[in-house]
């Protein structure tokens, strides 16, 4: 079967992979000159299998409450909110309650376990390197009441297997050595045992690689228009080079997902959240982190790839603004500085960057059909496109060939939203 993929992001390079080894013949069509150069470009870093959690959580609205007090906010909400803003934070709002923060997290930590063993299956497929670690993540505590808190996730995880292990302050810093600096302020951790680390941009240009070598096609520079619809079905994908026919298509456009799929009808609730890191040469490997860490309470994430540190978080809802906010980059510094203070070279050194988190409201990623016959989505990660990305491919790769998937969609797939059904009424 002929298989269009557009967008080559981690979500659709990954996708390729898994569609060619089924022995299709695979096209991708991307905007940029090659792979991962926008959101999957300088992610954090974490496969976080068990730190799999949807924001939208009980205690949102209260730490967004505290944060505005505090001035020192890893939310910023533009003034000026856009009509889409509105609904976005609306709808994560109806998500903030104990009920569906369990329901959203149990399909969300289905979905990341499922990759993980994904993503060891292609490990097993060819030798690459990507920077990877498998030295588990820690979450840290600063107060007793952060520990509290996590109770309810542990018992979240054990239902799902998930290893974790609640540490001492002293365990912490036996588990990341350059934790030493601020013992004295931490009351403890909770490590995930099986989480990894990695860099998404050389693991989807090693991904890229294989594709070719298997027969992939990878269309860049090429900017996708529309999506033509002929009988219930799409018939084509309009480009500023011309149109391109498949049997199948499937839809990774990360957080533009939303503006394509709208032209012709379907309303996927993707949200643009904007997110920063700064990465810096690491000094010396006893100062500097060896996995991730991952503070909650700054909502920060400080991952160790190669011989560099990445810092990442901040959620900047401002639609598409794509500029780099100098106050965000002094945030994340500052986050480092708190946690591991002799950990970097210089922060001359830093080099700044952004991305949109293809997020939705609720926190799973939308895989699966449409009310297109052979149109599909692959997109709405979010936080967690890294982590999720080996298992969404799998997953898509099997329903597009028609092969039973090995894990229950749902909860994933588009039918959860009960508006972006209309359009069997205005297309079908
Ligand atoms: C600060 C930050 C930290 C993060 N940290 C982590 C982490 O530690 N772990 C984790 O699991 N996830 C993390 N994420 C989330 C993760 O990076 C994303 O979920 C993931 O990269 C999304 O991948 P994607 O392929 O869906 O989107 P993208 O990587 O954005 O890919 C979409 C592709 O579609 C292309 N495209 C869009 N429109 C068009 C068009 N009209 N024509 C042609 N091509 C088009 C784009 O050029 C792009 O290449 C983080 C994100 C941010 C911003």
């Amino acid at each position: 079967m002929k298989v269009v993929v557009l967008g080559a992001g981690v979500i659709g390079t990954t996708s390729a992979y898994f569609l060619a080894k089924q022995g299709h013949e695979v096209t991708v069509i991307e905007r940029q000159n090659s792979v991962a150069m926008e959101t999957s470009h300088a992610n954090a870093g974490c496969l976080s299998y068990g730190f799999t959690s949807p924001w939208a959580g009980p205690g949102l609205p209260l730490s967004i409450l505290k944060w505005t007090l505090t001035g020192r906010s890893p939310l910023i909400i533009n003034p000026n909110m856009s009509i889409e803003t509105i609904k976005f934070l609306y709808r994560m709002y109806k998500n903030c309650n104990a009920r569906s923060y369990e329901v959203n997290k149990s399909r969300m930590l289905r979905m990341a376990k499922y990759s993980q063993k994904a993503l060891i299956e292609i490990e097993s497929d060819f030798d690459f390197n990507y920077e990877q670690r498998k030295q588990g993540s820690l979450q840290l505590f600063w107060d007793t009441k952060e520990i509290e808190k996590s109770n309810r996730d542990i018992a979240i995880l054990e239902k799902f297997n998930i290893k974790s292990e609640l540490l001492s302050t002293e365990d912490c810093v036996k588990t990341e050595p350059g934790l030493k600096y601020v013992k004295n302020k931490l009351a403890g951790g909770i490590h995930f045992k099986d989480d990894f680390t990695g860099n998404c941009y050389m693991f989807s240009n090693e991904i890229y690689k294989k594709c070719v070598e298997i027969g992939v096609n990878f269309e860049f520079n090429t900017d996708i228009k529309s999506i033509q619809i002929n009988n219930n079905k799409v018939s084509s994908v309009s480009t500023n080079r011309g149109e391109f026919n498949a049997d199948a298509y499937s839809v990774s456009l990360g957080s533009y997902s939303s503006r394509i799929l709208s032209k012709i009808g379907i309303q996927t609730p993707i949200y643009p959240v904007k997110g920063y890191s700064i990465t810096l040469p690491v000094l010396n490997d006893g100062d500097a982190p060896q996995s991730t860490i991952m503070d909650e309470k700054n909502k920060i994430a400080i991952t160790r790839l190669g011989d560099t540190i990445r810092v990442a978080g901040m959620a900047h809802l401002t639609d598409f603004d794509k500029n780099l906010r100098t106050k965000s980059l002094d945030s994340l510094m500052r986050g480092l500085d708190l946690i591991f203070p002799k950990s970097y070279v210089s922060s001359e050194d830093v080099q700044f960057w952004t991305g949109f988190r293809p997020s939705t409201p609720d926190g799973p990623p939308i895989i699966g059909p449409t009310p297109f016959a052979n149109l599909f989505l692959n997109t709405g990660h979010g936080t967690l496109g890294w982590t999720m990305s080996a298992g969404s491919g799998k997953l898509i790769a099997n329903l597009i060939s028609g092969i039973n998937p090995d894990i229950s969609t749902e909860g994933i797939d588009m039918s959860r939203y009960s508006f972006s059904n209309k359009i069997r009424k205005n297309h079908g």
